[in-house]
């Protein structure tokens, strides 16, 4: 088995697959270069193709030993164009542009949209947005078979690329019959997560939960205005979410994010949930092998303000220089966390412990690494929810989650700070100090000499029994009696 060492960051990188990545290849060097889990996008490829995709996650984790966490997210209700003729068109500024029902290629000045429902609703005056809002066109006149636009803003069109509407009220279902059968699908697959486009109400998680059939964790893409106006009452439905950026940024002015941004990201660090900021992140390595300055302060700041994982996109499923994106954002971050001032903007959020035994302890992790030199807390756990209530301190160490649960492994993959073992189950008080000196000394995160905190419960195996923390010397000899 290749070792890989700690990845030396707490913040996560979560790369999208595409075709510019999936082959193993690539992947095993994404991976080596700082990918902790990989995003398989739903809007594209069919299930054959993510299928192999997934299978070469797997492989690779067999082939380090180490858990990696994968997220399907779901389409959900986007509308999109159709294809070109060459994959792409110029639309030109000032000029027109028509999208209609003609299921047809399109050109520099038609495409196919194919979403019926809003040839009659769209009206003069009111905007589409393409990509991400890079395109913005203005409806000169709309009947039911052709929306004619202008471009105020022209730029490159491709295929398949996404359609706002936020001038119009577009009845939208939570869940699209697309959405059920790739849901399906990527629960037979195994996937750790599943991220939930375009959620509006807490009743949309509740409806994809049921289907998930008490499989996987769920991620909340937070992306339109009526998830901002309700997120506590998403965050409390939801394991994760995702600050959604691209279509956040569409439904409302691109300025209202950043606060909104900083926002998400506390709300869902006070809950101890993980939270995902996406989109944009080093767009211009689309096509460059050296991102912007304000891109490079972009994924710094998320990582300032204390977001679980910053995500690539189309970076690293469709870019030219996937792996130079992927190595960027670790240095980014490990430069960031290198700066002495980063924990204390990290904890400038007050995330004061729930009055419960678990919450206590994990608060006391967090004093302890601030007070004794310690190299790491070690965290027992079965379902993962203490090393989420650790995690939520934000403590200056790392820590390793050792779970005999293969699932819970690489969910917490996404988890600020965590590093997943999975490992067989422990039966005592002195297995438990056992392995966690071994692991540590095993995985890098300890050396003789020092000290480590080992956080449990007991009786072992009951979730929420954490009632345990021990503060251990490492004597180096740990390794050679046990070979688990
Ligand atoms: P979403 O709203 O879910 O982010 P998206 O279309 O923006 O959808 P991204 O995953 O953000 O998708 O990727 C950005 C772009 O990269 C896509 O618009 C597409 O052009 C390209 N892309 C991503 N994944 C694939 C894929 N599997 N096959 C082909 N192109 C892909
Ligand atoms: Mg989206
Ligand atoms: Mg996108």
């Amino acid at each position: 088995m290749e070792k890989l060492d700690p990845r030396g960051r707490k913040v996560k990188i979560l790369a999208t697959l595409g075709p510019a990545s999936r082959d193993p290849d690539m992947l095993r060097r994404l991976f080596k270069a700082g990918a902790d889990a990989f995003r398989v996008n739903m809007s594209h490829g069919d299930h054959a193709t993510h299928a192999a995709t997934i299978k070469a996650v797997r492989d690779l984790e067999k082939e380090f030993g180490r858990p990696i966490a994968i997220l399907c997210d779901l389409q959900g209700p986007k509308l999109r164009v159709g294809t070109f003729k060459d994959s792409r068109a110029v639309i030109r500024h000032s000029g027109h542009f028509t999208l209609d029902r003609r299921d047809e290629p399109g050109d520099e000045t038609r495409v196919f949209l194919p979403h019926p429902e809003l040839f009659g609703l769209m009206q003069k005056g009111q905007r589409l947005l393409i990509n991400d809002g890079k395109i913005r066109l203005r409806v000169i006149r709309a009947d039911e078979d052709e929306i004619l636009c202008s471009a105020e803003v022209g730029g490159v069109i491709s295929d398949r690329k996404g359609v706002n509407v936020p001038d119009a009220e577009v009845p939208i279902p939570a869940l699209t019959e697309k959405d059920r059968r790739d849901l399906a699908f990527a629960m037979s697959q195994g996937a750790d997560w599943i991220g939930l486009s375009f959620v509006q109400r807490p009743e949309d998680l509740a409806e994809a939960r049921k289907l998930m059939g008490g499989q996987g964790s769920l991620c909340a893409k937070i992306e339109k205005p009526s998830a901002v106006r309700r997120l506590d009452e998403i965050l409390n439905l939801s394991d994760g979410v995702m600050v959604a950026r691209g279509d956040l940024g569409v439904e409302l002015e691109a300025y209202e994010v950043p606060p909104l941004q900083k926002d998400i990201v506390n709300r869902a660090r006070l809950v101890g949930k993980p939270v995902i900021v996406a989109t944009q992140m080093l767009e211009s390595m689309i096509e460059s092998p050296a991102p912007t300055r304000a891109e490079v302060s972009d994924v710094a700041n998320a990582v300032y303000d204390g977001a679980d994982a910053v995500m690539l996109s189309a970076e690293t499923a469709a870019g030219e220089w996937p792996e130079e994106a992927v190595t960027m954002m670790h240095r980014i971050a490990k430069q960031v966390e290198e700066d002495d001032g980063y924990l204390a903007r990290v904890r400038f959020l007050d995330t004061p412990p729930d009055p419960t035994t678990a919450d206590a302890l994990g608060h006391a992790c967090m004093t302890i690494a601030d007070t004794v030199p310690i190299s790491a807390i070690t965290v027992f756990t079965s379902s993962g929810s203490t090393a989420r209530r650790v995690a939520r301190e934000r403590p200056s160490v790392p820590m390793m989650v050792l779970t005999p649960s293969m699932k819970t492994a690489r969910r917490v993959a996404l988890l600020w700070g965590a590093h997943p073992v999975a490992t067989k189950d422990i039966g005592s008080f002195e297995e438990m100090i056992g392995k966690g000196k071994r692991m540590a000394l095993r995985h890098g995160f300890g050396q003789a000499g020092g000290k480590l905190v080992v956080l449990a419960g007991v009786p072992f195996g009951t979730p929420g029994s954490t009632n345990l923390l021990h503060v251990v010397t490492l004597t180096g000899d740990e390794l050679d009696r046990h070979r688990d």
